[in-house]
């Protein structure tokens, strides 16, 4: 048997099958297999893409290595998957591949060097672990192994490891009757007290065993040392047995409440429902406003699905995997439910994988990645928050969650259901061309009414405090509800936004030197920090530039708002919810369950808290400042500004008491701000299809970036302007070809950024025009250029 193989390098030469012989031995190879293969002279990790009788090469293949897992990693459909995905995003088919599995499943490499003489092996430098070259970096020790190496006293091997580990746990079983016991119990002399202890324990729970190690340990206060003892005697025997690391082990449970669906659910429900019998690969659009109920009419489609005996896949954006969202889902469907979210450890990510590839799972709720999940027979995808731009990888590869969905639903035969209150224009100009079949839930769902919603004119108002960032009128409401012990949430839109230092005598704004962004000051740890890089700084006394000491820290950050609402409200209890305080495992399960449990009365943060919660006893959100996301060019900032101001007025007054909600705004009068405070979703689809008519921008055109990096600038310009030419020569005239310019962020890293926007109507070329310029592209990458095709991107910038 002949195996095809994609190896593990991401490369145009790499990036093709590559035949290898299947040895007797290895009978468990199939389809979607992970295995190790020679490749020149390094051994490299790959996957089993087809299996074949015969095969045309000429000369002699070599063999197949190892079959790594037991159950091969992929099935037959993420197989197919990645030869449509790799085409659809320019990217490389191992890459994708990749992207599909767990961390812990990417192969790690090592250089080992192997003493061939006696004389070599007796060297003390060999004495050690085996020595790793990676690891080499002494000079004088690299100068000692070329040495080696060119007398033939050594050689270099090649190894893969699988850094995928299975957790296992210690189990005790009884190997003797329980009268046995009782004799050796008798016999043992009094001063033996653990070993008494467990041969009691034995006897009293003879049934129970065998036990696990940890259970015997804190149940009978006795330590490995007696437990190995007994096993020394012949008592107990030890075996391992393997464990799931469970994410939920330690959170608390959700009552399922039972909810009668009302009557826009259920019209909602009856449309779904038949083609989830008859297996139809439809696509649904569920507008569904705040609160309206939309998750409710997902669990019950996903139930029906279950009922047909197929599986369900649920993606929502990583800010709403909450744990309220999460505990709810397993209330529903309990042990059969996986949970895939960046939260995780690389080893609960594999367990919960694992679980879903050996059918142990029917529903699997996820961020992203999860699309990618192992799961088979799948009957319903869903996917929640479709606008949410987080679904749309902004690495390599560049790929769109939904369009993923899209596939493996046609490829299933089974309908996907894309649900939002403020749907992404591309879906809703979709769903009015009836590609999409339009589903509308216009109330909320208890029948509690839409918070009011009032903007605030920072042109024309009086601030409280001496730093200009809330309104007096905003910091009587929040003491108003302290007073009432209500909640409130605060949302700092910080994008395009930060704390960065200027000079007010000579201009001087303090950048990364890396990148073409400025600083970001952090107080608590006194420096001024890159949030793209991570350079960082000691915050300056005294300009940079021209020592002058009359510098200012501009900007809000989610640091300064706490310390002025600590002044202004001095018993207020507050949380702090951003990237600084997120960072550790849990923290952000830890901050929602101390808010949902009244141990504050404000959550203040960033985009992070303006989706997906539900607290009751919020009454108020405040928007600090509506307009950072505004100006940031892109031709979907609007789009961006209404959706967050929608969602994030969605959290007030979920519950009995009425919400209120007020956005602090310099531009009232824009459309974005003006329709968010009606929360028209409708009006603001209307008018955004004439803005982006108007500008010939999605959802009229379709859109590819090409973006060319390089450390020179010349040289990226120089490259970008001949990849136009190309472009030029081959498409249509009605196509609009916009750039090269350097990027807004036109510096990273160190990188030169040029970037050439193409839009267009219908190009049958263009696919193959750019794999083309994508193979060319390789050519250039050794004078240091590199090229990135975004098909769709989400951001221009
Ligand atoms: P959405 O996702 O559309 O914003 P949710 O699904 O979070 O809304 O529902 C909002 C609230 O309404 C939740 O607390 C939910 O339990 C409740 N709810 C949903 N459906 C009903 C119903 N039919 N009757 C009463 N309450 C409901
Ligand atoms: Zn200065
Ligand atoms: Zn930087």
């Amino acid at each position: 048997m002949i195996a095809q193989v994609i190896v593990d390098i991401a490369a145009k030469q790499t990036d093709r099958i590559f035949e290898y012989h299947v040895p007797e031995e290895l009978t468990d190879i199939e389809i979607g297999s992970r295995v190790f293969v020679p490749f020149g002279p390094r051994k490299l990790q790959g996957f089993v893409v087809g299996l074949s009788e015969t095969s045309n090469f000429t000369g002699v293949l070599k063999d197949v290595l190892l079959v790594v897992d037991e159950l091969p990693p992929l099935t037959p459909e993420l197989v197919e998957l990645s030869a449509a995905l790799a085409d659809h995003v320019f990217s490389y088919r191992s890459t994708i591949l990749k992207t599909m599995l767990p961390r812990v499943m990417r192969a790690n490499y090592r250089k080992i060097l192997v003493p061939l003489s006696v004389a070599a092996k007796k060297l003390p430098f060999f004495q050690g672990p085996p020595i790793d070259l990676t690891q080499v970096t002494d000079a004088k020790e690299i100068a000692f192994v070329r040495k080696l190496l060119r007398k033939n006293q050594a050689k270099i091997e090649y190894l893969v490891e699988n850094k995928a580990r299975i957790k296992t746990v210690n189990q005790y079983k009884l190997t003797k009757t329980e009268k046995d016991y009782r004799a050796i119990y008798e016999k043992l002399r009094k001063t033996a007290v653990k070993q008494k202890t467990l041969l009691m324990d034995i006897i009293e729970n003879y049934e129970k065993y065998p036990k696990l190690q940890s259970a015997i340990e804190s149940d009978l206060q006795v330590n490995t040392a007696t437990l190995t003892a007994a096993v020394k005697k012949g008592w107990l025997k030890k075996t391992t047995i393997e464990v799931y690391r469970d994410p939920l082990a330690e959170s608390t449970p959700y009552e399922s409440k039972q909810i009668v669906l009302n009557e826009e659910q259920e019209a909602a429900l009856r449309q779904i429902i038949p083609s989830i019998q008859q297996k139809k690969e439809q696509i649904f659009l569920l507008e569904g406003i705040t609160g309206s109920g939309k998750t409710e009419v997902y669990l019950h489609a996903i139930s029906e699905t279950l009922k047909q005996g197929r599986n369900a896949l649920m993606l929502v954006p990583e800010i709403s995997l909450t744990p309220q969202m999460v505990r709810q889902v397993k209330a529903h469907f309990g042990e059969e439910v996986a949970v895939l979210h960046s939260g995780l450890s690389d080893g609960e990510v594999y367990d919960e994988w694992r679980r879903i590839r050996r059918g142990e799972i029917r529903v699997v709720v996820g961020a992203r990645s999860a699309v990618f999940a192992p799961l088979t027979n799948i009957g319903l995808i869903v996917i929640d928050e479709e606008h949410e731009s987080s679904y749309k990888q902004e690495d390599t590869p560049r790929y769109h969650a939904r369009d993923v969905a899209i596939w493996r639903s046609r490829y299933n035969s089974c309908p996907l259901v894309l649900g939002s209150a403020t749907p992404s224009l591309a879906s809703r100009a979709r769903a009015q061309k009836g590609v999409y079949q339009l589903l509308r839930l216009t109330k909320r769902a208890n029948n509690k009414k839409l918070p009011q919603v009032k903007l605030i004119d920072l042109k024309q108002v009086e601030f409280a405090g001496g730093q200009f960032d809330l309104a007096v009128e905003l910091v009587a409401a929040i003491e108003d509800r302290l007073a009432r012990h209500e909640q409130v949430i605060l949302l700092l839109n910080r994008r395009g936004f930060a704390n960065f230092m200027l000079c007010r005598e000579c201009g001087y704004v303090m950048k990364c030197p890396n990148c073409d962004l400025s600083l970001t000051m952090h107080k608590d740890t006194g420096r001024m920090q890159c949030h793209y890089c991570g350079y960082s700084e000691i915050i300056p006394q005294r300009c940079p530039n021209c020592q002058s000491k009359q510098i200012r820290f501009l900007g809000t950050g989610t640091q300064k708002v706490q310390e002025e609402l600590l002044d202004l409200l001095p018993t207020a209890k507050i949380l702090r919810m951003d990237v600084d305080t997120t960072r550790r495992k849990g923290s952000y399960e830890k901050i929602l369950d101390a808010f949902g449990r009244h141990e504050a009365d404000i959550l203040l943060g960033t985009q992070m808290i303006a989706k997906g919660l539900d607290f009751p006893n919020v009454t108020l959100v405040g928007v600090i400042n509506a307009d950072t996301g505004l100006w940031v060019p892109d031709y979907n900032a609007s789009e961006r500004t209404f959706e967050l101001l929608t969602q994030v007025s969605g959290r007030a007054g979920r519950a009995e008491k009425k919400g209120q909600v007020l956005i602090q705004t310099y531009n009232p009068e824009h459309y974005a701000i003006s329709l968010a405070q009606t929360q028209d979703y409708e009006r603001f689809y209307g008018y955004e299809m004439q803005v982006r008519h108007a500008g010939n921008y999605p959802p009229y055109f379709y859109t590819v970036l090409i973006s060319v990096a390089a450390k020179k600038e010349q040289n990226a310009a120089r490259e970008a302007f001949q990849i136009k030419r190309r472009l030029q020569a081959n498409l249509h005239k009605e196509t609009i070809i916009l750039g090269p310019t350097p990027s807004a962020v036109s510096k990273l890293k160190n990188q030169y950024y040029y970037q050439i926007l193409v839009k267009y109507k219908k190009e049958d070329s263009l696919k193959s025009l750019l794999h083309r310029i994508q193979d060319s592209a390789q050519d250039v990458k050794k004078y240091g250029l590199n090229v990135y095709i975004d098909n769709e991107p989400e951001r221009i910038m």
